[in-house]
């Protein structure tokens, strides 16, 4: 069974102008999966508040109250990018503790795998300040929260157009947490270079995949195959867990990405033969509402246990191939099956 979480106060979450990062991302979502009578065959998953506890295992005692104030206001701009109104704290205490309780189902056995539908997103966001639309780092609180309860080894997939910065640097130096990101380079937010490869502690247990725009599925597949998994049968994740940004799709209104709705199925279902498929999507960027909608089906497809044909992608343009040799060359030392 697959776990769902979604919660109605995550669009509650808005600004009073035009942003890209809107609630109606989540209602489009939420409209196509109930049209396909996909929500009936998962188990919801109640969101609540995450915990002091859960957020200061990533988060600083001045950043959460920070977020906190921004109760007290109709609108507060955090950054150029990064706005909350009144209701924003509300809904990014929800989505983390949501996402939290969500892994914790699947940890525990009550639900397979999951989907978290949720906003305010998380990569961006730092120890010590929320960037890039995003308060609290859900996915890097739900893998602090994987490891207080007993998980050693966590695989953190980013596939979402932009790097994960706040995620990197959360796990930089912790080799119990491999964070992987396939990302547009150079683009928002500026790191993730193939060079990045983790801390002293933790050589190799960051795996960065930079490319232009323009890959596709044929070029995400092979990210996968040749660097993913090798690293990844080697390290033996206990828990996936997926920063799943739709922004990568064709026609994204930030990203110049081509992935389709059945590139973004074979990339999940790749990653179900990893963890005994104890995989957790967790939503983060997306902003064609179309373009999120059919990934966002076909994604949930296959956690429920539809399995994608098979389909031929056909093969990665060259450029992408260079990139993966370099990705390799960096990663070598660390990986020497790769
Ligand atoms: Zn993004």
């Amino acid at each position: 069974m697959t776990g769902l979480l979604y919660d109605e106060r995550f669009l509650l979450h808005r600004a009073p102008y035009a942003h890209p990062e809107h609630p109606g991302r989540l209602e489009a979502i939420q409209a196509s999966l109930r049209k396909e009578g996909l929500v009936e065959r998962c188990r919801r998953v109640q969101a609540r508040e995450a915990t002091a506890e859960e957020l200061t295992s990533v988060h600083t005692e001045e950043h959460i109250a920070a977020i906190a104030a921004t109760g007290q206001h109709d609108f507060t701009e955090l950054d150029p990018d990064t706005y909350a109104g009144r209701e924003s704290a509300s809904a990014a205490w929800l989505a983390a503790g949501g996402l939290a309780e969500l892994t914790a189902a699947v940890l525990g056995g009550q639900v397979g795998n999951g989907f978290a539908l949720l906003r305010p997103p998380g990569h961006h966001a730092e120890a010590d300040r929320p960037m890039g639309f995003c308060l609290f780092n859900n996915v890097a609180i739900a893998a602090r929260k994987a490891q207080r309860l007993g998980v050693g080894r966590i695989l953190i997939v980013d596939w979402d157009v932009h790097h994960g910065n706040g995620t990197q640097r959360t796990f930089w130096d912790d080799a119990e947490v491999l964070y992987f990101s396939t990302h547009q380079f150079p683009f928002y937010p500026g790191t993730g270079t193939i060079l990045e490869t983790g801390g002293d502690r933790a050589r190799g247990y960051t795996v960065n995949v930079p490319w232009p725009g323009g890959m596709g599925d044929a070029e995400y597949l092979a990210a996968f195959e040749r660097v993913l998994l090798p690293i990844a049968r080697r390290f033996r994740p206990e828990l996936v867990l997926v920063s799943c940004g739709f922004d990568a799709a064709k026609g994204d209104l930030l990203g110049q990405m081509l992935l389709t709705p059945e590139g973004y199925a074979a990339l999940t279902s790749t990653l179900l033969g990893l963890a005994r498929g104890r995989v957790v999507l967790a939503l983060e960027g997306g902003y064609n509402l179309d373009a999120i909608s059919a990934a966002a089906c076909a994604c949930l497809r296959v956690l429920i246990g539809e399995l994608p044909g098979l389909q031929d992608f056909g093969q990665p343009n060259a450029l992408a191939m260079r990139v993966l040799d370099q990705v390799i060359l960096a990663q070598r030392p660390f990986w020497p099956e790769l």
